[in-house]
């Protein structure tokens, strides 16, 4: 068809219904393929910086919970090594501060200090205060540089490791809880071990979860090992048992307590009584400092909240940070992809709206629609799951801008198609009409009237007479060619744009025209001129130089008024003597 040659929109369909219709169904099955694609970029790791940092972001945002009165921090820092003179502590220091601390009776004390050699004075003092101390888990490192417990420990009961898993970007998001070694032995993390000896007293053991075997219940709660691709994570490095951490507060969570004056005794009566105690660094001097979501952290404060996670989660049911089956994470970005398909449509369906109301109402959708998501997250977060918030976001927007393109295609094609006849409006022709005198060049134009079809309607009613003028509008379409445009221009007219024609060749396509009309054999019992429908048209033509181009239409109307002054069903060509 023609018109389908000459529409800049013609690689859509050859009609517009088609054009609708496979649009339409590109446009719904695009969630499935943008679903597929997002989730694949998810899986290679193309978000997982971006969903790192906005989990962090949510930490911040998080309101702080409250201090966790089972713990309480044992500090040292610069000003507390001046006072006491030396570092290493001396081994004296040590034991007096450990018999200081287990004189009020805590439950668990864990000392986060590498304690590997000896430093005098004090050496035999401190074996004697470590091994009659059975509630102390003292550090080691186990990743080289490894740094070796004191080995009169007993290793089983009294030592755990203190390294860290740190993502790729330097930020402590997950707690290792146990590790087995090429030996195939299987040791706890310095945190676990504190966690796991302060439940014993209340009774609580782990216990592994029937029907799967690396999930473990402890107490109220159950957990289950990371998983490399969990939530905004890909191909993380998940060896040994991880869970993710899920911090407390950004500070003021523990009770602090100088070693300095624990050593002096300068502390409140009770504070460490049947509390976890940890001891450990926060002299910046020491460098024992992670990054957390919050920013920079001691360590001992990341083994605090994942002892604090593990003690109340199965005391009192307080949620580790649990994720979403990937499965389910899929239909999330398939909604969120659908919403904007669905969205857009209805938004572009929705009224005649100007250019400037049209972007702003696009881009209100969208940032309204993305800051619903983003506080979807928020709210999932706050019940301690964690929502991946890119995938959803970059579906939700590939959708919408391909529902934007698409629509935007589909609108601009009906905006220049006749609806009732499927061939170029008026508007169209106008627009093609326009460009073509502009490029100055040899034009001719036809234009056709169906004769006596008001009698027409009268006989047959106004819906045959739609049908009419569809066959009609189709006879006229398929006698022009490619570069050549064929629309209705009104009513029961029609004309024809025949660019770098000469007037001869315009006046034999009118008069095929004619001709073909006629060949579609409509009966019109009332019409005057014949018993079938006929055409009659008139046939203007302008050279490159003519400078009068804006008379060309008229002039092709008047021929067709001669055309129908002379009997109709014919075709007559503008003469200059006219
Ligand atoms: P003539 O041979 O002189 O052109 O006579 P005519 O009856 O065709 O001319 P007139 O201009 O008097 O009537 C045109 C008729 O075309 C009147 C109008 O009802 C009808 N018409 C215009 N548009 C449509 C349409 O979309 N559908 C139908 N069914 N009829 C239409
Ligand atoms: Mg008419
Ligand atoms: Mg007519």
């Amino acid at each position: 068809m023609s018109f389908n040659k000459l529409n800049p929109l013609r690689r859509i369909n050859k009609s517009l219904i088609g054009a609708i219709d496979k649009v339409q169904s590109s446009i719904f099955t695009a969630p499935i393929l943008i679903v597929t694609l997002v989730l694949a970029v998810q899986l290679l790791g193309g978000f997982q910086l971006l969903e790192l940092r906005f989990l962090d972001k949510l930490f911040e945002l998080r309101p702080a919970e409250s201090l966790d009165p089972k713990i309480v921090i044992v500090t040292f820092d610069d000003k507390d090594i001046a006072k006491v003179g030396n570092w290493p502590f001396s081994d004296e220091i040590v034991a007096r501060l450990i018999t200081k601390v287990r004189s009020d009776k805590p439950r668990v004390i864990g000392l986060d200090v590498y304690r590997n050699l000896p430093v005098e004075p004090g050496f035999e003092e401190l074996k004697k205060v470590f091994t009659s101390t059975p509630n102390l888990i003292v550090a080691e490192k186990l990743v080289e540089p490894s740094v070796l417990p004191p080995p009169y420990l007993d290793y089983k009961k009294q030592v755990g490791f203190v390294d860290t898993v740190v993502d790729q970007e330097g930020t402590v998001r997950r707690g290792l809880l146990s590790i087995q070694k090429p030996n195939g032995e299987l040791v706890y993390g310095f945190s676990t071990k504190i966690a796991l000896q302060y439940l014993e007293s209340s009774n609580i053991f782990p216990k592994l979860s029937v029907g799967n075997d690396l999930a473990v219940t402890l107490g109220k709660t159950t957990f289950s090992p990371l998983d490399a691709y969990q939530a905004g994570y890909a191909s993380a490095d998940n060896g040994g048992y991880q869970i993710l951490l899920n911090y407390r507060c950004l500070q003021g969570c523990f009770q602090e307590v100088s070693l300095k004056n624990v050593l002096d005794g300068e502390y409140p009566k009770d504070l460490l009584r049947d509390r976890v105690v940890l001891i450990g660094s926060t002299a910046e001097s020491l460098r024992d400092f992670f990054y957390a979501p919050y920013g920079k952290i001691p360590g001992v404060h990341i083994h605090a909240n994942l002892i604090s996670q593990i003690i109340n989660g199965a005391i009192d049911n307080r949620p580790f940070l649990q994720t979403y089956p990937k499965w389910l994470e899929g239909i999330y970005i398939l909604v969120c992809s659908s919403i904007g398909v669905i969205g857009i449509s209805s938004f572009l369906r929705g009224g005649n709206l100007g250019k400037n109301q049209f972007i702003v109402g696009i881009l209100s959708f969208l940032l309204i629609s993305m800051l619903i998501l983003i506080l979807i997250s928020y709210i999932s977060f706050l019940a301690s799951f964690w929502l991946p918030i890119f995938p959803a976001i970059s579906s939700f927007l590939l959708s919408s801008v391909i529902a934007i393109i698409q629509l935007g295609e589909k609108f601009r094609y009906a905006s220049n198609i006749d609806e009732l006849t499927q061939i170029a409006n008026r508007r169209y022709f106008d627009r093609f009409l326009m460009k073509k005198f502009q490029a100055k060049q040899d034009l001719c134009v036809l234009i056709c009237d169906v004769d006596h079809f008001k009698l027409y309607n009268d006989s047959y009613g106004h819906q045959s007479g739609d049908t009419c003028l569809k066959q009609v509008a189709q006879a006229i379409n398929k006698s022009v060619r490619s570069g050549e445009l064929a629309g209705r221009y009104g009513g029961e007219e029609f004309a024809v744009i025949l660019p770098q024609t000469s007037y001869e060749a315009a006046l034999a396509v009118a008069e095929r025209i004619v001709k073909n009309v006629r060949s579609l054999n409509i009966p019109h019992k009332s019409s005057k001129t014949s018993n079938v429908v006929t055409l009659s048209c008139g046939v203007a033509c302008m050279t490159a130089e003519d400078s009068s181009s804006l008379d060309l239409l008229i002039k092709a109307d008047r021929a067709l008024y001669q055309a129908k002054e002379q009997g109709r069903n014919q075709a007559v060509g503008y003469n200059m003597q006219q």
